[in-house]
C-alpha cells in the first residue's frame, strides 16, 4: 500500500487533485444506487481517481464484496468423469487496496423499502458492522441511524428545516477541513448522538456532519457542489481503515 500523507487542512487543497489520485486509483467505491443522487457521487469519486461501481441489487453487492464460493464439482451422469465448473469472476475486491460504500441523498423511505425488497438490508448492515467504510449524505445519513440500518449511534430528524421550503445553501466550518459550501435539500440533522460520535459541523447549532469509526455522514449534499473535500476525507478514511476490511473479505 502506498503511503502518501495528505493534509486535508492544506490551503487550496480542493484545487490540487493530483496528489490524491496517486492513491485513490487503487480504491473501489461502491455506490448504493437504489434511487436518489448516486450519479453525482460516482462522478465525484471518479474525479478523485477512485474506481466506482453501482449497487442496485444483491448480485451487485455479492460480486463487489464477496469472494465466489469454492468451485463446485460436477460429476457426469455415468459417474466416470468429473470437472470443476467454470470459475465465476473473483469478488470485485481482487487487487483493490481499499473499499468503501456511499449511500446517497434521495428519499430514505423509498430507499429503505427497495433495500429490503432486494434483500440488501442485512448484507449491507453486516458489511458496515464488519468495518466497511461508509459515507452517508442526507437520506444516506438517515439510513445509517438507529431507526434504519442501525449501524451508527445517532438519531436523525428528518425534514428538519422549515426555512425556504427546507432547501438552502450555506457555508460552515467542518472540523479538519475548513469552511465548506453546504447544500441542504429537505435535509435531516442529527438530533441525538452517543459520545463515540464526533460531531464535525453544525448549522444553527444543529449537528450536520459527524464521524464514528469508519462511518462519515453529512446532512448536506457535498456531491452537488464543486468542493471535493468531504469525498477526500472519506477516501482518506478508506485508505487507513479499509485495508482491514479488504483483508477480512479476502480471507473468508
Ligand atoms: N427528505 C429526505 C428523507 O427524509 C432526504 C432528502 C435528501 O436526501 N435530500 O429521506
Amino acid at each position: 500500500m502506498k503511503l502518501i500523507l495528505y493534509s486535508l487542512n492544506s490551503h487550496n487543497s480542493h484545487n490540487s487533485l493530483n496528489s490524491f489520485n496517486d492513491f485513490a486509483d487503487n480504491m473501489k467505491i461502491a455506490i448504493l444506487a437504489l434511487q436518489g443522487a448516486f450519479a453525482e457521487h460516482e462522478q465525484m469519486f471518479r474525479q478523485l481517481g477512485a474506481e466506482t461501481t453501482l449497487i442496485r441489487n444483491l448480485d451487485d453487492f455479492n460480486s463487489t464484496f464477496k469472494k465466489p464460493p469454492s468451485l463446485p464439482l460436477s460429476i457426469s451422469p455415468d459417474g466416470e468423469s468429473f470437472s470443476r465448473q467454470e470459475a465465476s469472476p473473483r469478488g470485485g475486491l481482487e487487487g483493490v487496496e481499499g473499499a468503501g460504500l456511499a449511500i446517497p441523498g434521495g428519499e430514505s423511505t423509498a430507499m429503505m423499502r427497495i433495500m429490503k425488497d432486494e434483500g440488501l438490508f442485512e448484507p449491507l448492515r453486516q458489511a458496515i458492522l464488519d468495518g466497511l467504510p461508509v459515507l452517508g449524505t442526507c437520506a444516506g445519513l438517515i439510513m445509517l441511524d438507529r431507526n434504519h440500518l442501525g449501524v451508527m449511534d445517532i438519531t436523525a430528524r428528518r425534514n428538519a428545516y422549515g426555512r425556504q421550503l427546507g432547501s438552502f445553501n450555506t457555508e460552515e466550518d467542518v472540523k479538519g477541513i475548513g469552511r465548506v459550501p453546504m447544500t441542504f435539500i429537505r435535509a435531516p440533522y442529527i438530533e441525538e448522538a452517543d459520545p463515540e460520535v464526533e460531531i464535525l459541523a453544525r448549522v444553527d447549532g444543529k449537528a450536520v456532519a459527524a464521524r464514528q469509526g469508519n462511518m462519515l455522514v453529512t446532512a448536506f449534499h457535498p456531491e452537488l457542489t464543486q468542493d471535493t473535500r468531504i469525498h477526500r476525507l472519506f477516501l482518506s478514511m478508506v485508505t487507513t481503515a479499509a485495508p482491514d476490511f479488504v483483508r477480512k473479505v479476502r480471507k473468508e
